[in-house]
């Protein structure tokens, strides 16, 4: 069964679909300095969407060193690309080199390291501190220290400062009130997660893949083992599967659900935080442009005028409709309670990503899609362009590169031509 968006944020802690700011202790506000978006960029169009709906900084992982090996991750040619178009548009790129480190890695990680300073990313995001102690000693890059080093309180976030660390990405595991304690006692910067998967253990710092399967969680192999679905069984009845859990649906006993702050988007925005992450490098493009530009619409209006704020529909609804399991507000404005699902771990989403477009004739209204997901004829689509409102239209034409008219478009990355009813941004995504 899949919650939605809106169910979710009714029926867990959280609240309220037309949360305004006057809900918030203090109801007379600043104008609030607005805090960097930062985004997942698991590979390069991931990232080029990320900054074209609105992100003002990306993070990514070298093909080693960062804690998704299973990503597509980057090459060095490809850093140096991904460094160059962000930075033409004035934004900020992070290389995470979050690994915990052995012996034998240190070599490679001088050099790597190295790299990233001579390409000029704006930081690396570390956890372990003999990657911290490289870091400083062989370059001039900015340290960010990573959510798996779980900082979850000031002390430790100023011992990082201390070392030589910009920004300190605090545990996932913290209310409002402990953020606002480390801020109040810290100078560095501090950035949380506002959205995306959660661990059931501290942010990654897990054993339980690596036990299971021998993926290492901490080298950035992880199975995602918490998710399964687990039984009872007794030693000399092989076979015979008990059922644990709460009801009859079974026992997803350590399935996290996933985090989702848009409603409380004000309070994360007033306790002064430098940078909102979401969470994601493993995720679909169409995840990444839909989670983007709600939390920069919403970013900018709760900036624009903190006290008329209100949490649009149309944001929850594109929130839904990307691939997530049900939402929880998780440790920000409570202890963490109501944070699991248990009765299944297959995220769901109410939209198919189909096309990316590459290009928009106004003179001849017709647009130029590269295709991903298969459509054809007569099929209702919509348009979610980067800044402009979402349409939907139906397909009554369909041309090939060679200018033949097509019904279906089966192959990936085709691009094809077709009449569009409204002028469509380059870059907007084509979906069912
Ligand atoms: S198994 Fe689950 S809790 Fe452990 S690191 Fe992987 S995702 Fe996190």
């Amino acid at each position: 069964m899949s919650i939605s968006i809106a169910e979710s944020i009714r029926n867990v802690e959280l609240g309220i679909r037309n949360e305004t700011a006057s809900s918030i202790p203090n109801s007379k506000f600043q104008i609030p300095n607005s805090p960097e978006l930062l985004a997942p960029a698991g590979n390069f169009e991931k990232l080029q969407t990320a900054l074209i709906f609105g992100a003002d900084a990306v993070y990514f992982g070298g093909k080693n060193f960062s804690l998704r090996a299973y990503g597509d991750n980057f090459t060095r040619d490809e850093i140096i690309q991904a460094v160059d178009f962000t930075h033409k548009l004035g934004k900020k790129i992070y290389a995470a080199v979050n690994v915990f480190a052995h012996n034998t890695d240190l070599d490679a990680l001088a050099d790597y390291l190295k790299f990233l300073d001579g390409v000029n990313v704006d930081a690396v995001l570390v956890s372990d501190l003999g990657v911290l102690n490289l870091a400083k000693e062989l370059t001039a890059l900015d340290i960010h220290i990573s959510t798996q080093a779980n900082v979850t309180n000031w002390r430790a976030a100023k011992f990082f400062h201390e070392l030589g660390a910009k920004r300190i990405v605090l545990a996932r595991e913290l209310t409002r009130e402990e953020i606002l304690t480390i801020k109040a006692n810290c100078a560095a910067e501090l950035e949380i997660f506002v959205h995306g998967a959660m661990c059931i253990s501290y942010s990654g710092r897990c054993w339980l893949s690596k036990f299971l399967t021998g993926r290492d969680a901490n080298q950035g192999a992880c199975t995602h083992s918490c998710r399964w679905k687990y039984n009872l069984v007794e030693e000399k009845r092989g076979g015979e599967f008990f059922p644990v859990g709460e009801d009859e649906r079974g026992a997803y006993v350590m399935n996290s659900k996933d985090l989702c702050l848009l409603p409380n988007i004000g309070e994360v925005i007033q306790s002064g935080v430098a940078s909102l992450k979401i969470e994601g490098r493993m995720k679909s493009v169409n995840y990444v442009a839909g989670v983007v530009k709600v939390y920069r619409a919403a970013i900018d209006s709760y900036c624009a005028n903190p006290d008329n704020f209100t949490i649009r529909d149309e944001w929850l609804d594109e929130l839904d409709k990307v691939a997530h399991r049900p939402y929880t507000t998780g440790f920000f404005m409570s202890d963490g309670n109501s944070t699991e699902i248990h009765d299944t771990s297959k995220p769901s989403r109410s939209s198919d990503f189909l096309g990316i477009v590459r290009e928009f004739d106004p003179s001849t209204m017709t647009a130029t899609i590269e295709q991903r997901g298969k459509f054809e004829l007569g099929e209702r689509v919509e348009f979610f362009q980067p800044t402009g409102k979402t349409f939907s239209q139906t397909i009554t034409a369909m041309r090939d590169v060679d200018g033949s008219e097509i019904s279906v478009a089966p192959h990936a990355q085709q691009l094809v031509t077709m009449p569009i009813a409204e002028p469509v941004e380059v870059w907007s995504l084509m979906r069912s």
